[in-house]
């Protein structure tokens, strides 16, 4: 507490009636200090404690009113205790303002001298007393705050010992509880359970007996360093149990201290996480691997990939990705299901991983389709792309022999398209669109081969996309017809028959040829609601010729139909469904096969046939010498008509070869009774050559190209034009 003198500050602009003061005061132990203005009063104020102010009134520029307020302004000064003292303001108006203002007393001059003492004395006392006062009470209330930080201190330990206890007891959470060294001194039943050590095992060892191998000295300095700042380490940590496995756990430590502040005790409490880790192993797995063969999935795929052009942009290198499609792989799920499907895709998945290096990336994208990607390659594009052709007959010699797969001998074949980046150029989409485009080239030109992306296929590519899009909106806009080419026969000149052919006219494509965008939707499915759409639309036409009597000349209209199309399950229904609903006899329809579609399935397909056959449909075999032309199916299947191809035609007056193959098709025709049609017959000597060979019908731009139904109907009240 101060124990310096109390200090009284004299206020008088006269000289004689501050020394009348301080003579008055004499006797007092107190140091006086005169101010003969207000203003020096205030700025004395400002610098010293005072504890008591004898405050004149009267002064000039500054009263002692002014003064007053100045002081009550200040929070450092508006506690000193004021005396006014005063000649000038007798009257009680005066003394009242002066009390008002807050003044502790107020004096008039002629000063008694010994009322004076007693009161300033009385004041003196009382300040000091109340500075007393405050100065207990701060004592008094920092002890109050330092005993209750004390008792927050010891709670908080008590509430962590509380909870170890918890813990120790009954806890399903492991403990271990330390002395200030880290000694153990305690450690709970599902400590023992979960590491293995038991109580004996352990006390007075150190945690570190737990330590593994999974983390670096940092990792356990930030930890401590952590307990020790803050008092607490949370987090995953790997420990070895005593049998030496290694697990994670998720473990918290906490750091007990006395009201001190002096560290008493370690605590630490953990779970075992280690099925936790696995799921998130299986869901980062399932993420990033095929389920099926095992191999890395698309996003892992392009994760890598990514990497290696980066990579290739740094060495100077190339890198290759191989897209690999198996060739009518639909057959195998259609023909034999899909387990045995999935179970050849495995056998094949792990042929190729067996073929390529290590450092290549196999990756299953979809269905049958895998990709690989083979980085630092030369940089040399010959070089890259011998490189990649070696790569290419590995797989072919792979795949050269069959897959045994419950019982059955499976051969496959591949195409695969190839595209090539150089120094880190391209990106990783644009490389498996190339790929995939090449891809489609090498099956393009019959599988069993491989491509390497030129820029021309982006073109037919990009050609085809279009197609698609637009084809899948074709229908309900309306941009499809149905075009009917004349049959005729051969030795009577007149038409005995149509060949229904689609026609599209897009509104931004314009015209399409069938021959471009058939193919495109065999491949995207969209050919059965084109093709049913055909179907309804050519039974429809055949009720209205019916109508018309035109079948008294006419036998038939054919119908091409699609592989993809006749393999569907539900085939029979439909052609069924659209004959029942149309009511046409069903011996004016006839369904266009190519060879193509009679190689799956033996016997589920003789049975289709069959069927189709029992409901009075006719069946010819389209563009027959192109395929198989197997001589077997010829007489196992219940077929009508046999169409030579309009490629043997072509080469009728050219090519003996063609000759040949045509003479034996008719030949081979007559033996199995089959009816026999030339397709694309285009000049007299064709035709000619057609009839000194016994073929009994032709079709070709000779007569007629395809036609609208008006124009066909208006040439069968005719013979064939030609
Ligand atoms: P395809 O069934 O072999 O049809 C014969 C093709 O030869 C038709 O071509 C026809 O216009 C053409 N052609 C006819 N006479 C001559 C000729 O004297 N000379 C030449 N150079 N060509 C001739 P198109 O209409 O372009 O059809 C091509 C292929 O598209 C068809 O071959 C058929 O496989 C397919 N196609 C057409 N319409 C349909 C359909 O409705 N459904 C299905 N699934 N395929 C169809
Ligand atoms: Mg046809
Ligand atoms: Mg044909």
């Amino acid at each position: 507490m101060n124990i310096e003198k109390q200090k009284v500050l004299i206020v008088d602009d006269i000289d004689s009636n501050i020394l009348l003061l301080k003579k008055a005061l004499k006797n007092l132990d107190v140091e006086i200090v005169e101010a003969n203005s207000g203003k020096v009063a205030l700025q004395l104020v400002e610098n010293f404690k005072f504890d008591l102010i004898l405050l004149d009134i009267q002064m000039p520029e500054m009263d002692g009113f002014e003064v007053f307020e100045a002081l009550q302004e200040n929070e450092n000064t508006q506690s000193i205790k004021v005396i006014f003292v005063t000649a000038a303001f007798t009257d009680e108006i005066s003394r009242i303002k002066g009390y008002q203002y807050g003044a502790v007393d107020y004096i008039q001059k002629p000063i008694d001298n010994l009322t004076l003492l007693a009161r300033v004395s009385v004041f003196l006392k009382l300040t000091a007393h109340e500075e007393q006062l405050i100065y207990k009470n701060q004592i008094l209330k920092e002890e109050i705050e330092e005993r209750r930080k004390t008792e927050n201190a010891l709670r908080e330990s008590e509430r962590q010992l509380n909870l170890a206890a918890i813990i120790f007891n009954e806890g399903a959470e492991a403990a271990l509880i330390t002395d200030h060294q880290c000694k153990i001194i305690n450690v709970n039943a599902s400590f023992t359970k979960i590491t293995g050590y038991s109580l004996d095992d352990v006390i007075g060892k150190y945690p570190s007996i737990l330590k593994s191998d999974r983390h670096d000295n940092e990792f356990y300095q930030a930890m401590w360093y952590s307990i020790i700042t803050t008092g607490k380490w949370h987090g995953e940590i790997w420990n070895r149990r005593k049998d030496g496995s290694v697990y994670p756990e998720w473990e918290t430590i906490t750091k007990v201290t006395d009201k001190t502040g002096k560290v008493v005790n370690f605590i630490a409490t953990f779970i075992d996480i280690s099925q936790h880790i696995q799921q998130q192993d299986r869901i980062h797995y399932l993420a990033h691997f095929d389920s099926l063969t095992s191999l890395p999935n698309r996003p892992f795929f392009l994760e890598q990939i990514k990497k290696e052009i980066a990579r290739s942009k740094r060495n100077q290198r190339a890198v290759a990705v191989l897209l690999l499609d198996l060739d009518r792989f639909k057959r195998i799920n259609d023909t034999f299901g899909h387990p045995i499907g999935d179970e050849l895709l495995v056998q094949y998945a792990s042929r190729l991983l067996a073929c390529m290096r290590k450092e290549d990336t196999i990756a299953r994208l979809s269905g049958d389709e895998l990709i690989i990607l083979v980085a630092d390659l030369d940089n040399d594009k010959e070089k890259a792309v011998q490189q990649v052709v070696t790569i290419a007959d590995k797989i072919f010699q792979a795949l050269s022999t069959s897959f045994q797969v419950e019982g059955y001998d499976l051969l496959v074949s591949v195409s695969i398209g190839v595209s090539l980046s150089y120094n880190g150029i391209g990106n990783a989409d644009t490389l498996i669109k190339q790929a995939d485009t090449a891809m489609y080239k090498a099956k393009d030109e019959g599988g069993n081969t491989f491509r390497f992306f030129e820029v021309e296929m982006e073109d037919a590519a990009v050609h085809r996309m279009k197609i698609e899009y637009e084809l899948r909106s074709a229908i309900s806009k309306n941009e499809l017809f149905v075009y009917f080419q004349p049959q005729i026969d051969v030795s009577t000149n007149k038409i005995i028959g149509a060949e229904s052919l689609l026609r599209w006219t897009s509104a931004t494509l314009g015209f399409v040829s069938p021959a471009d965008f058939i193919p495109v939707a065999e491949e995207t499915g969209l050919i059965f609601e084109i093709g049913n759409w055909v179907l309804e639309t050519v039974c429809k036409q055949i009720k209205v010729f019916e109508s018309e009597g035109q079948f008294e000349t006419l036998q038939c209209i054919a119908v091409n139909i699609s592989a993809r199309q006749f393999n569907e399950s539900n085939f029979l229904k439909i052609v069924s469904g659209f004959i029942e609903k149309t009511g046409i006899d069903p011996k004016h329809l006839e369904l266009e096969l190519t060879e193509s579609t009679l190689v799956t399935d033996v016997q589920a397909l003789i049975n289709k046939l069959h069927a189709l056959k029992n409901m009075g449909i006719r069946i010819s075999i389209d563009d027959f010498g192109t395929g198989y032309s197997s001589l077997a199916y010829l007489q196992k299947f219940p077929i009508n008509v046999l169409k030579i191809d309009q490629s043997f035609i072509r080469g009728l007056s050219t090519d003996f070869g063609d000759e040949t193959i045509v003479k034996t098709i008719i030949a081979m025709a007559k033996t199995f009774k089959l009816h026999v049609i030339a397709e694309g017959v285009e000049t007299i000597d064709q035709l000619n050559y057609l009839k000194q060979e016994g073929c009994d019908a032709y079709q070709g731009y000779l007569c007629s190209p395809a036609i609208e139904v008006d124009a066909f109907k208006s040439i069968l009240k005719n013979e064939c034009p030609c």
